[in-house]
């Protein structure tokens, strides 16, 4: 593995890791799976440069990316957020008759 800022997500998932994205601002955390983010974002992205934005305060200039593998005192206890599948938007627009 390279330095620590060129973690990629495939590496990540492969170590098992939560990614914790911490919001200094308005202080919200939120945990992920790294293999869940791997699947949705590509494997090769880097874990300490993903496209976040806090999903409170909307701002991206204050998360802090962190990566920890879970121990025994988080099983039961941590909360993740996880895919819930994708909402496809039915689009229409108007068109002339040819
Ligand atoms: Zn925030």
């Amino acid at each position: 593995m390279g330095r620590t800022n060129e973690l990629t997500l495939n590496q990540s998932s492969l170590i098992g890791h939560m990614v914790i994205v911490k919001c200094n601002l308005c202080h919200r955390q939120v945990h992920y799976l790294a293999a869940d983010l791997a699947e949705l974002l590509g494997p090769q992205r880097r874990v300490f440069s993903l496209p976040f934005r806090c999903e409170k305060c909307r701002k991206s200039d204050y998360l802090l990316i962190s990566v920890r593998i879970p121990d025994s005192r988080d099983f039961g206890k941590i909360i993740l957020r996880r895919p819930a599948g994708i909402k496809k938007v039915l689009l229409w627009k108007e068109e002339r008759l040819r």
